[in-house]
């Protein structure tokens, strides 16, 4: 999204009703946010530039009680739920020793009774899209890319392209859920600021062969950490922090980081392709301007380890959901974000920071820091202390 403001008309442009609410961007947060919104009745479309979500792998995968809380009121609690497998338990060692054991049985909600579901962010998308499509027929639109946003005061407006041609739509609100990237937030100039938390890690999704499939397993070893995580349909995701991506990055070069450190292994003939992906932190100076506000990755990309941005990023969209919707039975004044920038900015400082720790205890560490480290984690194993934990892990207070 090269440009602020489009020009007037232009050849081939058509000119479309207004809508309530216009979503740039149908990933998880547009998805769920438009799921509300429609729920509501409220006149809501969301533009998607790809035409099909594809097939690969899924970036997320763990659900948090606050995040199905969400779904639940988007109405797809119990398809998520029936898809998903839980994670009951967490256990951190060291040098095969436990240093600490987090129990979410009982934390959360649903029909599960565990804290965090397992399922990929890919299913939990197709499942929100379905949903969108019940409650408003041709509410998500495949194949609109959005190049630029105008705020004119009483409404915005919105030039895409669709299919080479120009296609122009107006709306009260705009939403920028477009992704870590977002052209909405550069073209407002909104700011985005790095923060601490900046890491290599190299992950693989296999066949689960740990014999514990309801429980996340923390491998915190000196020459960094090993997390796994289960999966449905018996399999499970395996992350290792390096110091970088090896060249050739193979299930067999993956299994060997795990091996080397943990002791075990898994099977590479069920590995799926292996990725490498660098945990980096950045927050938006501003997750609003005027009748435009940001979502989900546009205003914050929080480290997957241990940091959960669909989660957060579905907490902005409940938050937005309950203020559009005042805004909209008000006359839509244009100063409905305030309080949302306020707020959602405040939680993601608290995600951030929460994400930057668990980074930091996963670093590679030898001799007396090693030491420290664990008897650190073995501190958080205490009560009160594993009682702030397991609400850290599932994502309490944000
Ligand atoms: C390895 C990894 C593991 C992760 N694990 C977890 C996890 O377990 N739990 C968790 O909560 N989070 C996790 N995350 C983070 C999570 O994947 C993101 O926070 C989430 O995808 C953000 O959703 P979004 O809808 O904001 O953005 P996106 O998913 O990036 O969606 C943005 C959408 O906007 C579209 N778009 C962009 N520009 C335009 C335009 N101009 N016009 C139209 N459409 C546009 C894009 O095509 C895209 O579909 C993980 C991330 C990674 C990398």
């Amino acid at each position: 999204m090269p440009e602020r403001a489009a020009g007037a008309g232009g050849a081939g442009s058509s000119v479309e009703a207004r809508h309530d609410v216009v979503i740039v961007g149908g990933g998880a947060v547009g998805l769920l946010l438009g799921c509300l919104l429609a729920g509501r009745g409220i006149d809501v479309v969301v533009l998607e530039r790809r035409m099909s979500r594809g097939t690969g792998r899924s970036r997320a995968i763990g659900i948090h009680p606050p995040g199905l809380r969400a779904l639940a009121r988007a109405g797809v609690e119990t398809e998520v739920v029936a898809a998903a497998v839980p994670i009951r338990d967490g256990r951190a060692t060291c040098g095969g020793r436990t240093l600490g054991t987090m129990s979410f049985r009982g934390r959360g909600g649903g029909g599960s009774g565990s804290a965090v579901l397992s399922l990929p962010q890919l299913e939990t998308e197709a499942i929100l899209e379905r949903r969108l499509g019940d409650l408003r027929p041709g509410g998500m639109r495949r194949g609109v890319e959005v190049r630029a946003v105008h705020d004119r005061g009483a409404d915005v407006q919105v030039d895409a392209v669709v299919d080479g041609a120009s296609l122009r739509l107006t709306a009260r609100y705009v939403v920028g859920a477009d992704g870590v990237r977002s052209g909405i937030r550069s073209s407002l100039e909104l700011g985005w600021r790095p923060r601490r938390g900046r890491a290599q890690y190299v992950m693989c999704d296999t066949r689960d062969d740990t014999g514990e499939a309801e429980t996340a397993l923390l491998h915190f070893e000196p020459a960094g950490v090993v997390e796994s995580f289960p999966m449905p349909g018996g399999r499970r995701r395996w992350v290792a922090r390096v110091r970088r991506p090896p060249a050739h990055l193979t299930p067999e070069t993956l299994a060997a980081i795990v091996g080397s450190r943990t002791g075990g292994g898994f099977d590479v003939a069920a590995a799926s392709e292996p990725s490498a992906f660098e945990a980096r932190q950045h927050l938006a100076d501003r997750m609003a301007v005027g009748r435009i506000a940001l979502a989900g990755d546009a205003a914050h990309e929080i480290s997957p380890i241990g940091g959960q941005g669909m989660n957060l990023g579905w907490l902005d969209a409940l938050r937005l959901d309950h203020d559009l919707a005042a805004a909209l039975a008000v006359g839509a004044p244009f100063e409905a974000f305030d309080v949302y920038d306020r707020v959602r900015r405040s939680a993601a400082r608290r995600a951030v920071r929460r994400a930057a720790f668990n980074m930091a205890v996963g670093a590679p560490a030898s001799g007396a820091r090693l030491r420290v480290r664990n008897a650190a984690v073995r501190t958080l194993d205490l009560p009160p202390l594993r009682s702030l934990l397991a609400r850290a892990f599932t994502m309490r207070g944000l």
